[in-house]
């Protein structure tokens, strides 16, 4: 299947091809007829896996159709500041000479740049939930004329305490719109808002809930927990693999801080990203670790959504995710689009119990690397192994499956 028989125009073919996208992946061959065709959908796919342009592509295709007026034709809803950046900068790449202007209304931004943005039309919104909810009660913007509603990684906005927010805007909004929702897992309470929000969607589903990236490799290396930072330094400085670039989760803002700072002290060239930086510091952090200028960035989980970096090459959980769905989003970093990756988790006797959990979700038994020397000698479940050669033997377990779109309830 090519970008040309998914029956996009010619000009945001070559768009695609420009970023060098030959393809289409999974997500995008079955959601793009879909969202062409005007239907509602819940995209159940990872991150990673293209949702942004399987979405935007054949929004800015529809929009290109009927004559422009003034107003928001499209609200594209989403976790994150940096997610709702990355995909406004994404709409930019794709969007067409008569394609209405995109504003992106995140927190921690200038709200008068905000406003000013407003006023000169824009008809495209990419938005985070508390500036939009901000700018709607100060500003009454003027959201009766959308006709495309679009809410990424909604499982994460519920677990962030958006829905309340969301359902306000919600009410502010025609009924007759189209509707698209994209969620890494669904959980009762998504199949919930989905009945409540979307109209007879259709459903696609490009992995199994809870399924880890497909080319992602990953290790588990139990560890005292005295030992953690000595054995996240010795993997990192006596480089047993290529840590060309690698993205370190740490469960506090507090963690991220003072790994940073001691990463720093060893001289590796680090940033860090969490709730606690300022936007410029958390947009400078980002272009410096994609710029290759950072090898290690130091993330919450909180933070990291969205973070849209290619050729990460290790995910490093220094913490082990209390939520199991956690542990897929942060694996799901590295091994973007089909490129390899690799998933290191320090994980001490008390959180073997979170580790089983997220093998119970993900269905897959995590090789357990055992470095006695940092005390990783705990848990019946440790099977002892040499270190891993690179690529990771096990990463052909990695299953994504693909399901025929059937009609949600
Ligand atoms: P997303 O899941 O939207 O965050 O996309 C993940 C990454 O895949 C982004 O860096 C996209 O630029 C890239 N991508 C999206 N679609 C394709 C494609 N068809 N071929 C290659 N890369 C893609």
């Amino acid at each position: 299947m090519s970008f040309t028989e998914l029956n996009l125009l010619p000009e945001l073919v070559r768009a695609c091809a420009a970023l060098g996208y030959t393809k289409p992946t999974p997500i995008q061959t079955s959601a793009i007829p879909i969202v062409l065709s005007g239907a509602d959908m819940i995209g159940c796919a990872e991150t990673g896996t293209g949702k942004t342009a399987a979405f935007l592509l054949p929004i800015i295709q529809r929009l290109n159709k009927t004559k422009s007026f003034p107003g928001i034709r499209v609200l594209v809803i989403a976790p994150t500041r940096e997610l709702a950046l990355q995909t406004e900068s994404a709409y930019r790449d794709f969007a067409l000479k008569s394609s209405p202007r995109c504003a992106a209304i995140i927190g921690g931004a200038s709200m008068q740049r905000q406003r000013e943005a407003l006023r000169r039309g824009a008809g495209v919104l990419i938005a985070t939930p508390g500036r939009l909810l901000d700018h709607m009660e100060r500003e009454r913007l003027d959201l009766s004329r959308v006709e495309v509603l679009v809410l990424d990684e909604a499982d994460r906005m519920l677990d962030m305490g958006f829905w309340p927010s969301i359902r306000r805007v919600l009410e502010k909004l025609p009924s007759a719109r189209q509707t698209l929702l994209f969620s890494a897992t669904m959980s009762p309470s998504i199949e919930k808002i989905a009945r409540t929000t979307l109209r007879d969607p259709k459903l696609i589903e490009i992995s199994r809930r809870g399924g880890a990236a497909k080319t992602v490799a990953q290790f588990a290396y139990p560890v005292a927990a005295e030992s953690k930072t000595t054995l996240l330094l010795e993997l990192l400085e006596k480089e047993r693999e290529p840590f060309e670039r690698v993205l370190v989760f740490t469960r506090t803002r507090r963690g991220a801080e003072r790994l940073s700072h001691i990463l720093s002290a060893r001289d590796h060239s680090v940033n860090r990203i969490h709730a606690d930086r300022t936007q410029p510091q958390r947009e400078a952090a980002l272009r410096d670790f994609k710029g290759g200028r950072t090898r290690v960035m130091v993330a919450t989980d909180i933070a990291a959504r969205g973070i849209d970096v290619d050729a990460i090459s290790h995910v490093i959980n220094y913490d082990v995710p209390m939520a199991p769905e956690d542990y897929v989003h942060r694996i799901g970093r590295s091994g973007r689009a089909g490129k390899p990756g690799r998933a290191i988790t320090l994980v001490t006797p008390a959180e073997e119990l979170s580790m089983r959990g997220i093998e119970r979700l993900t269905g897959q038994s995590i090789e357990r690397v055992v470095m006695p020397a940092f005390g990783g000698t705990h848990s019946a479940a440790v099977r002892p192994s040499k270190a891993p050669s690179f690529p990771g033997r096990r990463a052909a377990n990695f299953g994504t499956r693909s399901f025929r779109p059937r009609r949600a309830r």
